[in-house]
C-alpha cells in the first residue's frame, strides 16, 4: 500500500524538522504553523483517523498523549500552555488522512477558535 505523508516524512523520505522520535511516534514542526509552535504528533502506525483505532491500539494511544507533554517540554510551551488538536474526517478539516495530534502553542489562543 502507498505510503502516507507522514510515513514518509517519519521514514525520513521528505524532509522535516523533527523534534522527537522514537519506536512508536514521530513529531516534528508544521510545515504552514497557525502559531510560533505548531508541532504534529504523529503515530508511526498509518491510522487514518481516530475513528479506526481500536483496543489493539491502546498502548499506541496511551504513548501519544503521555509524549504530548514531553513534547511541550522540550520545545517551551507547556509552562506558558499551549492547545492540542485532533482533526477528523472533512467536516473536521482533516486534510492529511493519517492520524495526527496538532500541538499549538507561543501565543494565545481564544475558545471557541474561528
Ligand atoms: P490536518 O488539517 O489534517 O489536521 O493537519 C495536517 C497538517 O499537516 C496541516 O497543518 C499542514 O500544514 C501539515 N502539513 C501538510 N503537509 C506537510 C508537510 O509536507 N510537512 C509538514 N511538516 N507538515 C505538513
Amino acid at each position: 500500500m502507498e505510503k502516507t505523508l507522514f510515513q514518509k516524512i517519519a521514514d525520513k523520505e521528505i524532509p522535516s524538522d523533527m523534534v522527537y522520535e522514537d519506536e512508536m511516534c514521530v513529531a516534528f514542526r508544521d510545515i504552514s504553523p497557525s502559531a510560533p509552535v505548531h508541532i504534529l504528533l504523529v503515530p508511526r502506525k498509518p491510522l487514518r483517523d481516530i475513528t479506526c483505532a481500536t483496543a489493539e491500539d491502546a498502548a499506541l494511544l496511551s504513548h501519544l498523549m503521555l509524549k504530548v507533554g514531553d513534547i511541550a517540554r522540550a520545545v517551551g510551551i507547556a509552562e506558558s500552555g499551549f492547545r492540542t488538536v485532533l482533526n477528523t474526517g472533512e467536516d473536521g478539516g482533516q486534510t492529511v488522512p493519517h492520524l495526527h495530534i496538532h500541538i499549538i502553542g507561543g501565543r494565545s489562543m481564544q475558545w471557541p477558535p474561528g
